[in-house]
């Protein structure tokens, strides 16, 4: 059976000798030694200047919009994992959803298009790692005087203009989940250039503590363990062999799909890619049903991702956004991940093929 993807599994020996030290140490949680050293390994890989591990992505997110303070309603996708848009509604925020543009993204233009006076932000995903226009989102969030906060849970080693995608905003969150690029089983992590906001963020993951005996703030548990830090510790310095491995085999599809009536998202120009998913995009909803359904005879499972359109969820305003829905039904990732045999990709590539003819 091919799933879409498939969880990275570091050499198991490099896991049981960080367990020698855990068990030594006898220090599971709280700022152990793994946590400090992953943390410092990771801002040094994504180049960003605060970045604190957290339980998960959907976390990362609800810690954003607490240390930022937000109220009223936020301006986000419907383009996106369900956690983009449950967290600020979970946190008491109205989603108001901007439309997608090609990137797959939403843009200032349509973010600017829904705007009303109770936005307290925009929260943007960079969707498949693609990268959303940044510079115009900055410019927006002056001039409304209001904070971005990037969803970058697909963004793990991906570039703008060869600066990490991971760095922009007021807030960036990522996702460490065992399915994504880089993962430490569960985990996240949120990123801030902003020295007032890495204090917030730092005490709004543990209970708000300043000290044992006296509290910041509210405050909730999304520490890691050093059973989680100790398996990022291992994969991370996989992770630039990994992304050469995903770059190949996205060679492959795009050879072998080309020619199709199959569309791509528009990569930005100036993005350097971290191959983190293989979507594509059909003509009709119905191609892309057949093909699925072809595929899966062959226990292949491309995943709809992301279906359906969050603008759908039943706890959401009403909203116009023609193109995430049409887009959301014909979207389908196929089956990418580093250790995928390049055979198996071609066979992929014949059966869709086969399929579209
Ligand atoms: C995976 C993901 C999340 C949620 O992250 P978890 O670590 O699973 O909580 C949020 N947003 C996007 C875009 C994701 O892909």
């Amino acid at each position: 059976m091919i799933n879409v993807t498939k969880v990275y599994l570091p050499p198991l020996e490099d896991y049981i000798g960080l367990l020698r030290g855990v068990w030594e140490r006898a220090h599971l949680t709280n700022n152990g030694p793994l946590l400090i050293e992953l943390e410092r390994r990771l801002r040094d890989y994504l180049d960003v200047p605060y970045l604190f591990l957290v339980a998960n992505g959907t976390l990362a997110l609800h810690i954003a919009i607490k240390a930022l303070k937000l109220r009223g309603s936020i301006v986000t996708t419907p383009f996106s994992y369900v956690a983009t848009t449950s967290a600020p509604a979970w946190e008491g925020l109205t989603p108001i959803f901007a439309d997608i543009d090609d990137r797959l993204c939403i843009s200032p233009a349509t973010c600017d298009a829904v705007w009303r006076d109770d936005v307290s932000a925009i929260l943007a995903t960079h969707v498949y790692g693609n990268a959303c226009d940044v510079e115009g989102l900055e410019a927006l969030a002056k001039r409304r005087n209001v904070p971005v906060i990037y969803d970058a849970a697909h963004a793990f080693g991906a570039k703008w203009h060869a600066r990490s995608l991971c760095g922009f905003g007021d807030i960036s969150t990522l996702s460490f989940h065992a399915t994504k690029l880089f993962h430490t089983g569960e985990g996240g992590a949120v990123v801030t250039a902003d020295p007032e906001l890495a204090k917030r963020i730092e005490y709004l993951r543990n209970f708000g503590h300043a000290t044992p005996e006296t509290f910041h703030d509210i405050g909730t548990n999304a520490k890691v363990s050093e059973l989680h830090a100790a398996m990022g510790l291992c994969v991370l310095p996989q992770v630039d062999r990994l992304i050469e491995l995903r770059k190949a085999l996205v060679g492959i599809y795009d050879r072998d799909l080309a020619g199709l009536d199959l569309a791509q998202p528009n990569y930005a120009q100036g993005l350097g890619r971290n191959y983190a998913y293989y979507p594509v995009l059909f003509a009709t909803e119905d191609q892309l049903l057949h093909v699925r359904s072809q595929l899966n005879t062959e226990n292949i499972y491309p995943r709809r991702y992301f279906y359906p359109s969050l603008s759908q969820l039943n706890y959401v305003p009403i909203s116009q956004v023609p193109n995430a829905e049409s887009l959301s039904a014909r979207v389908l990732c196929l089956p990418l991940w580093a250790e995928l045999d390049p055979f198996q990709v071609q066979r992929i590539c014949t059966i869709v093929r086969r399929a579209l003819r």
